[in-house]
C-alpha cells in the first residue's frame, strides 16, 4: 500500500489501523456500530430518507445519487403478498480500475467500518442478503473482512434479529475470478450467479430485476462506507462538510512520477492543484507535468489549465472529463503519451467481453493503429481512423460502458496530444523513447 496517514478527522479513514485493524470491540469504543443501531431503529421508509437527504453520490465511477437509485426498490408492506422473498444488497468491491486502491484501504484498514455499512444499506432497502463481490487478488482485504464478519455474527450484528430486533441479515463474501469488467454491476451479479460475466442488457435495471432476478443494490465500498457516518451524524453534517454543492468526503489518490504517490481523504470538491502539488508533492526532480486523467484510465485528460477545477461530479464534467474514481494518473515530459495511452487501450482490448462489436473489434483495431504510431509507422489517416473508431465505440453504440471508457483517454489525448502524434508519424519513431524530443 503506498502512502496514506491517517487524519482522525477525517469519518471514512479517520479509525484506518494498516498494521492491524480495530478489532470489534475497539471499533465500537470508537463510536462504531453507532450508526447500524440507529437504522435498527428507524423503518425502511425512514432509512430511505436518511439516505436520500444526505445527497450521497454513487464513489464507484459514476456519481449516481444514491437514494435516487435505491428508492427504486420497491418496497412492500409486511405481509403483503406480492413482495419478493428476498432482495439483495451487493458491495461492489471488485477494484479494478487502473489508478484505483481506495477501496483496498477501506477494507485493509477498517473491515467493520464495511460490514456496518452493509448492515445498515441492507436494513433501509429490506434484504435480508448481502455480498462482498471483492477483487480476487486483495488477499489481505478477504482476510480481514472475513474476520470482521465472523465478529459481527458472534456479537449478535449478523444473523437473526440482530440486536434483539426482528431484522435478520446473512453477510457473504465472495472473492473475484479476475476480470475488468465484473466491475460492471450486471456482470458482477452474473458472475455471483455463476455465470460468464458478461454485462446484462439495461433496462430491467438491478434495483428491480437484478441477483436472481430479485430487486438488488449493487453500491461501492467508498458510497457504502459513508453510511455509518450520515446515519450517526445526519443529513446536514454531511452536506457541511463540503464547500460545494457535491456533499461529504471523498478519497483522493495519485499515481505516476510524483514525489508522494499515495490516497489522501478530503471535502469533496479540493481542486486538482490541491492534490497534484499539495497533497502528492508535484512532479518528481527533473519532470515536467503535462497532464493526467483524474479519476482513473476511463476518464479524459486534463491539463496545466485546469488544474484549479474542483475535483466534484459537476465542476470536473464541465472542463470536459469525469470525477471517475479521482484516483490521478499523472502524465510527465519523459513519458510518452501516445505510449501511455496505447499501454491503456492494451488493459481494455484484454478486458474486453466480447459481447457487441465496437468493444471486440474496436479495442483491437485502436491498439494495432496506436502500435503502429508508436513504432514510427503511422501514417496521417491513421489519426483520421482512431477519430472515426472513438466514435465508433462511443456511449449508445456498446452494450456498456467500457468502450466509451476506453474512448475517453483516448480522444482526449488526441486532443491535446496532437502534436505528439504528429511528431511521431513525422520523425518515424518515438521522440521521446528516441530521445530527440524538442522542450515542451
Ligand atoms: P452508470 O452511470 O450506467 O450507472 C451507475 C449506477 O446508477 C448503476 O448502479 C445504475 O444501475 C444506476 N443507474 C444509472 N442510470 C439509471 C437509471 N436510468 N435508472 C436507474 N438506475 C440507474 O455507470 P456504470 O456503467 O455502472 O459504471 C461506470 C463507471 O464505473 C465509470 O464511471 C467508471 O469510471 C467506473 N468504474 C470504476 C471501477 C472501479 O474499480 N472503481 C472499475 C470500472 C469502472
Amino acid at each position: 500500500m503506498s502512502n496514506f496517514i491517517v487524519d482522525p478527522s477525517m469519518p471514512l479513514t479517520g479509525l484506518i489501523n494498516l498494521e492491524q485493524p480495530l478489532n470489534l470491540d475497539a471499533y465500537q469504543q470508537n463510536g462504531g456500530y453507532q450508526g447500524a443501531q440507529k437504522a435498527l431503529n428507524m423503518n425502511c421508509a425512514e432509512c430511505l430518507d436518511v439516505v436520500k437527504n444526505s445527497g450521497l453520490k454513487g464513489r464507484g465511477g459514476a456519481g449516481f445519487p444514491t437514494g435516487m437509485k435505491w428508492s427504486f426498490v420497491p418496497m412492500f408492506d409486511e405481509g403483503d403478498e406480492n413482495a419478493p422473498d428476498n432482495k439483495y444488497l451487493v458491495c461492489n468491491a471488485d477494484e479494478m480500475e487502473p489508478g484505483t486502491f481506495k477501496d483496498r484501504l477501506l477494507i485493509e484498514g477498517n473491515p467493520h467500518q464495511l460490514v456496518e455499512s452493509m448492515i445498515i444499506g441492507a436494513r433501509t432497502i429490506g434484504a435480508n442478503k448481502a455480498y462482498i463481490f471483492l477483487r480476487g487478488e486483495y488477499f489481505l482485504a478477504a482476510k480481514r473482512i472475513q474476520n470482521a464478519i465472523d465478529e459481527a455474527y458472534k456479537a449478535g450484528w449478523l444473523g437473526n434479529n440482530i440486536q434483539g430486533s426482528n431484522f435478520q441479515l446473512d453477510l457473504y463474501l465472495h472473492t473475484s475470478a479476475g476480470r475488468y469488467i465484473c466491475g460492471e454491476e450486471t456482470a458482477l451479479i452474473n458472475a455471483l450467479e455463476g455465470k460468464r460475466a458478461n454485462p446484462r442488457a439495461k433496462p430491467p435495471f438491478p434495483q428491480v430485476s437484478g441477483l436472481f432476478g430479485k430487486p438488488t443494490i449493487v453500491n461501492n465500498v467508498e458510497t457504502l462506507c459513508n453510511l455509518p457516518h450520515i446515519f450517526k451524524n445526519g443529513g446536514d453534517w454531511f452536506k457541511a462538510f463540503s464547500p460545494n454543492s457535491d456533499p461529504g468526503s471523498k478519497i483522493y489518490g495519485a499515481s505516476g512520477r510524483v514525489k508522494n504517490p499515495g490516497l489522501w481523504e478530503m471535502p469533496m470538491g479540493m481542486t486538482i492543484r490541491h492534490v497534484l502539488y499539495d497533497k502528492a508533492g508535484g512532479m518528481q526532480d527533473g519532470l515536467k507535468f503535462r497532464g493526467l486523467l483524474p479519476g482513473g484510465a476511463s476518464t479524459d485528460f486534463l491539463v496545466e489549465e485546469h488544474l484549479d477545477t474542483p475535483m466534484d461530479y459537476d465542476n470536473i464534467a464541465k472542463v470536459g472529463s469525469r470525477l471517475g474514481t479521482a484516483g490521478l494518473i499523472v502524465l510527465d515530459d519523459h513519458n510518452c503519451p501516445v505510449g501511455m495511452v496505447l499501454n491503456l487501450l492494451q488493459f481494455f482490448a484484454q478486458e474486453s467481453c466480447g459481447y457487441c462489436t465496437p468493444c471486440r473489434d474496436g479495442t483491437p483495431w485502436v491498439v494495432e493503429i496506436l502500435t503502429r504510431i508508436e513504432n514510427g509507422q503511422g501514417a496521417l489517416a491513421d489519426i483520421d481512423s482512431l477519430e472515426k473508431l472513438c466514435d465508433f465505440m462511443w456511449i449508445g453504440k456498446t452494450h456498456c460502458a467500457l468502450a466509451p471508457g476506453a474512448v475517453e483517454p483516448l480522444r482526449s489525448a488526441l486532443k491535446y496530444f496532437h502534436d505528439d502524434f504528429l511528431e511521431h508519424i513525422d520523425k518515424g519513431c518515438c521522440p521521446i523513447k528516441h530521445g530527440n524530443k524538442l522542450a515542451t
